[in-house]
């Protein structure tokens, strides 16, 4: 279930998950300003919306894709190989660079030194490599290291 969070000025800023909120109203960030009647959860009314106590500068949020960088495929990915699974720790070109392949959420996935110095300059299928999963752009939430 997703609450959805209101900037102190009311406009709509995200979806959060219900733990999320909960965490928000715990640390007194936010207040309630919606709640599902009659349920309750840590102590709390299962928040609908909630409001941010003090405004927040986030027009990037508003239907912006979250800039690219390698941090932010390193989280995405968390910290895992798009190809073998394990640690990851460079950013692979799934179309590679040298070919016109550039730095955007669809095209680079976090690698492990073995599986990018097998693939080098070559696509995945000329490599005999299989993506893992299908690199995409993040949420924001996804960019929340922790
Ligand atoms: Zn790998």
């Amino acid at each position: 279930m997703n609450v959805l969070v209101l900037n102190a000025s009311y406009e709509p800023l995200q979806k959060v998950d219900l733990r999320h909120a909960i965490r928000m109203l715990v640390r007194e960030v936010a207040v309630v300003e919606e709640a599902e009647e009659g349920r309750m959860f840590g102590g709390f009314p299962v928040p609908r919306v909630l409001r941010l106590v003090r405004y927040v500068a986030m027009r990037w949020r508003h239907g912006r894709r979250p800039p690219w960088s390698k941090r932010g495929v390193y989280l995405r990915d968390r910290g895992r190989c798009g190809y073998c699974g394990q640690r990851g720790n460079t950013i692979d070109h799934v179309h590679p660079q040298s070919r016109g392949g550039g730095n955007t959420w669809e095209n680079t996935v976090l690698a492990c030194g073995r599986c990018n110095n097998r693939k080098g300059d070559r696509t995945p299928r000329e490599a005999g490599l299989r993506l893992r999963w299908e690199p995409r752009v993040p949420r924001w939430e996804d960019l929340v290291g922790t």
